[in-house]
């Protein structure tokens, strides 16, 4: 992602009432911020939260938390969130590799990783989304029966994936290299990068898979 600073998101989010700041103070807490006890499902690198955003919208029984590293970046789904004030959607600025920190054991019920940076390098493999490094934390974090979505339109991190969650032993639910014209693809919510991509031409892949 081409990246702009954008002037006053720090402050913005140092004070907004949708962002979680103190995040591992909240680890074992989330259902009361909620204030019920509703599953939480979670968006890895949300972007500009579109996606989350929609998510939100469509299941109101289901609690949101957005994860994004970069202000610039999130200080663009919150001001989409001023003018919406969804209930079941918050958002913490915080580096991924920590999750385990800010989620109990068993506190997430899902999770989505979409169009996430491909770390092209192979001396940086493990900083990808879906590395077993990763796969091993989330697992930490997710609820009996939790899993993980995982789309993008990059087919070598994709191949890398697939490879990951077999090395690691997960189940795969479902595997698909062209989403949109796959039996998966009614109610397929799109993100911002899919929106972009897809327009190009480009085919989206997706797995479904779980941590057993
Ligand atoms: N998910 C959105 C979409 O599909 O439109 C955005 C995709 S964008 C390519 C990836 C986003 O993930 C960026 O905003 C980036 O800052 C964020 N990100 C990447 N690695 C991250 C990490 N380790 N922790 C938190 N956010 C991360």
């Amino acid at each position: 992602m081409r990246l702009r600073n954008v002037k006053g998101s720090r402050e913005v989010i140092a004070v907004n009432e949708y962002v979680v700041r103190d995040e591992q103070t909240m680890k074992g807490r989330w259902h009361e911020l909620f204030g019920n006890d509703n599953p939480i499902y979670i968006e890895v690198g949300m972007g500009k939260g579109r996606f989350i955003m929609d998510m939100a919208r469509l299941h109101p029984d289901i609690n949101y938390v957005g994860i994004e590293k970069f202000s610039s970046v999130l200080i663009r789904a919150i001001e989409k969130q001023e003018i919406e004030k969804l209930p079941n959607l918050y958002f913490i600025r915080m580096e991924a590799e920590y999750l385990e920190n800010v989620f109990d054991k068993g506190e997430v019920s899902y999770i989505y990783l979409n169009f996430s940076d491909p770390w092209p390098k192979d001396r940086h493999a493990k900083r990808r989304l879906t590395s077993v490094q990763f796969l091993e934390r989330y697992k930490n974090i997710l609820s009996a029966g939790g899993g993980v979505t995982f789309k993008t339109d990059n087919r070598p991190l994709f191949d890398f994936t697939v490879e990951q969650a077999d090395e690691a032993g997960w189940r795969k639910e479902s595997v698909t290299y062209d989403l949109h014209h796959s039996e998966y693809a009614e109610g397929n919510v799109m993100t911002e990068y899919e929106e972009r991509f897809s327009s190009m031409g480009n085919p989206i892949c997706r797995i479904v898979y779980f941590p057993e």
